[in-house]
């Protein structure tokens, strides 16, 4: 039987094995595809570094795209879905039975499965992102539409449904994000990057992206989809870039500060950003990365609104493939964010990911 290659995270810390397992064919509820692009992710990062718990071995990966390779009659007839499709996997099943899956707001289920969680021993093997191949129930496949080329739409596969899951929890709390007149953005990993890209595309007029050290590679690319300012801790300072967001907010702060750094540090100065009644979306603290001390009162006093916003759900993927649909001037922008590196090379990203060599590590 043919056999394809997976990159297997067995340990802690430990470099990741390249196995290969049988191609097993589709069966009901379980669709074969062929990955054009994975993304690793942060999260990836902090699973491999033992910061969020995984069960081991494991193929891990969350953010890919594949092209349909086999898929049951039943299945094609029931989804829509053929042989050929180009498909974004969304790893997530919500029970579809709690509070919150019954109230509209299944990203944030309480019982939230996985499409990726089995061991790489058990058929049909390729479970995660981070193989040749992946097995993934219909409904869990979003179709990507024929002019968006699959590797450009892998750039932004978890990014961009994460920014849109939180701009959208935003907008239901009332935050009218195009009214901004300064937005800042925190932190230039790929979801800060998206989130300076839809502020842009938004109209908001002032975007202020900020990083913890200088990075020109990073800074270019924040220019290059929107930011109107960059500037970083390091060199400004915080007196400096609060001094930068009085002076275009003519004194009143940021209508809108968004945490994408993952550093719990950057949480007091987004507070110190905003104007009174603005509103601070905190998507970037996803692994534990500890505590950090904060002055309460200015949240009562600025009277603040503060936003978390973790997983998101199929319809914020819809939407991304929406948004790509809607700016195809940033297409090529995008796919310039993006480092490939074959699967059996996994090591190699891996490093690369976590020195913060590339804008965006992807395996395809
Ligand atoms: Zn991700
Ligand atoms: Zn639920």
């Amino acid at each position: 039987m043919k056999t394809g290659k997976m990159a297997v995270m067995t340990g802690v810390n430990q470099p990741f094995q390249v196995e290969n397992y049988p191609i097993l064919p589709a069966t009901d509820g379980s669709v074969r595809l062929k990955l054009l692009a994975s993304g690793v992710c942060g999260t990836d990062l902090h699973i491999h570094e033992g910061r969020l718990g995984v069960n081991l071995p494991a193929c891990v990966g969350h953010e890919f795209v594949g092209v349909i390779d086999d898929i049951t009659e039943q299945d094609s007839l029931q989804s829509g879905l053929v042989k050929g499709d180009n498909a974004i996997v969304c790893i997530a099943v919500p029970c579809g039975k709690c509070l919150l899956c019954k109230t509209g707001d299944d990203a944030n289920c309480v019982n939230m499965g996985v499409t990726n969680g089995k061991p790489p021993a058990e058929p049909p093997h390729f479970h995660g992102g981070y193989g040749e191949y992946t097995f993934a129930p219909p409904e869990n496949l979003i179709p990507i539409p024929r002019g968006l080329d699959p590797k450009m739409v892998a750039v932004f596969a978890c990014a961009g449904p994460t920014t849109l899951h939180a701009f959208n929890l935003a907008a239901k709390a009332g935050g009218n994000l195009e009214y901004a007149k300064v937005a800042v953005v925190q932190g230039l990993g790929p979801v800060g990057l998206f989130a300076v890209m839809l502020l842009s595309a938004l109209g908001v007029p002032n975007v202020v992206a900020v990083t913890g050290r200088e990075n020109e590679k990073r800074a270019a690319a924040a220019r290059s989809l929107g930011a109107t300012h960059v500037v970083s801790l390091a060199k400004e300072g915080e007196k400096g870039i609060g001094d930068l967001v009085a002076s275009l907010s003519g004194g009143l702060g940021a209508d809108l500060v968004f945490e994408a750094s993952g550093n719990p540090a950057a949480v007091p100065v987004g507070i110190h950003l905003l104007r009174n009644r603005g509103m601070y979306l905190i998507p970037g603290q996803y692994s534990d990365s500890g505590t950090v001390s904060i002055l309460p009162q200015l949240i009562t006093f600025k009277a603040l609104r503060i936003l978390g916003s973790s997983q998101y759900s199929i319809a914020d993927v819809k939407k991304y493939l929406s948004v790509l649909e809607n700016t195809p001037q940033m297409h090529s922008k995008i796919l310039d964010l993006a480092s490939f590196y074959p699967v059996e090379e996994i090591n190699a990203a891996l490093e690369a990911a976590a020195k913060g060599e590339n804008i965006k590590t992807l395996l395809a």
